[in-house]
């Protein structure tokens, strides 16, 4: 089943650490940006070669709102992309819709209202539970109003939560990281995301750290963050299924459990991705130029190419490593005709040895020490 992603590219404003595809929110802009993705929708993808589904198209299981900060849209926006989804593609009767959100931009009648438009999954980019670290990354909600936003979630009848947390963030220290990881196990969310700050050479964060003298902890300290974090988590009753996620059981994220499993989806909107039928594109980055595309009703996608078997494969592996479980090697061979171990195994060896893969009969997996070096393992693939 196809996962579908809706890219919103604007935000309130823009994080001093942020490499993402955003801009700054412009009321106008936003109202032809939600016309173009319906339009877009609508059309299905057909500047890549597929045709309108009319409403008989193939199965969609996930609608994901990803940005930017999609919460920025209104919820009759949101409605109404989601009733294009629904007239164009078939969505499952459980289709998991996930609204990416900023604390701040929230309000118990604004979530409710993205609950009635279909929204039935919310992730919260929380990043801290530390007043003075948020400030640190110019972002506009404090801790209190991220509880809140919580609160306002469950009071809108929401049960599936996500937060994203940051570590290793300027001056956090094993004991400041910890405290976020304890505030967010207390609000009792169904899925997190952890994630290693990469601060981005022309990144303005840079700059702001070195005038203000704001140190990152040293790289053991920060293998020490992410291990204890995932112990402590693993105590209050998360299951780790990925290197950067954890969930309640069953609450993994559908979607993107896709990118991981060698799945297929279609995005919409500036920069979005999409992989099917062993095609790969990439829409245009830029939020006018996408418009002004849709308006001629020209090719919305850029860097559209078929995928050779061989790197089908190595995606396959790269991203399927990232799982807990890791990868099914009778599967991959059955789908690809290739015996991943065999192939690879001199240069797979000498991980196992050290304690950073596990092969199990018919699996190769990281192990958790594995998922601090991933990079490294997943070399052999690509
Ligand atoms: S809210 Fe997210 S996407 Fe927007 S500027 Fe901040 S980090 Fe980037």
């Amino acid at each position: 089943m196809l996962g579908l992603y809706i890219h919103i590219p604007f935000c309130s404003a823009i994080c001093n650490y942020c490499n993402f595809n955003r801009g700054l929110f412009d009321a106008g802009l936003k109202a032809r940006y939600v016309e173009a993705l319906i339009e877009e929708i609508r059309r299905s993808g057909d500047s890549c070669g597929y045709s309108v589904f009319d409403g008989n198209g193939p199965l969609a299981d996930t609608i994901y709102f990803g940005g930017g900060t999609p919460s920025l849209l209104e919820p009759n926006e949101v409605a109404r992309i989601i009733d294009c989804c629904r007239s164009v593609f078939t969505a499952a009767a459980d289709a998991e819709m996930t609204l990416e959100a900023n604390p701040e931009t929230v309000t118990s009648e604004r979530i409710a209202g993205f609950r009635d438009a279909g929204i039935n999954r919310i992730s919260f980019g929380v990043q801290s539970f530390r007043d003075e670290e948020l400030r640190r990354l110019s972002r506009l909600h404090d801790a209190e109003r991220a509880r809140q936003a919580v609160a306002e979630a469950r009071t809108a009848g929401l049960t599936n939560v996500s937060l994203d947390l940051m570590m290793w963030l300027p001056q956090q220290r094993l004991e400041s990281w910890l405290e976020s990881v304890d505030a967010a196990i207390e609000l009792s969310p169904e899925h997190l995301s952890l994630y290693l700050l990469e601060v981005y050479p022309n990144a303005p964060l840079k700059d702001e750290m070195a005038r203000a003298g704001w140190s990152l902890a040293p790289d053991d300290d920060a293998a020490e963050m992410y291990l204890t974090a995932m112990e402590r988590l693993e105590a209050a009753g998360y299951e780790q299924y990925e290197i950067s996620n954890v969930s309640r059981p069953g609450r993994q994220s559908r979607h993107n459990l896709k990118y991981w499993t060698d799945g297929e989806w279609v995005g919409f909107g500036c920069g979005a991705h999409s992989t099917r039928g062993h095609v790969r594109w990439k829409n245009v980055s830029s939020t006018t130029e996408y418009i002004d595309r849709v308006g001629r009703q020209e090719p919305t996608g850029t860097e559209v190419r078929r995928l050779t078997d061989r790197e089908r494969l190595g995606d396959a592996l790269f991203t399927g490593l990232r799982l807990n479980e890791g990868i099914d090697l009778g599967a991959i061979e059955r789908r690809y005709g290739v015996d991943v171990w065999q192939r690879d195994r001199a240069d797979l060896e000498p991980f196992v040895s050290a304690g950073y893969l596990v092969h199990d009969p018919g699996r190769l997996r990281l192990t958790r020490a594995g998922m601090l070096l991933a990079h490294e393992v997943m070399a052999v693939f690509v």
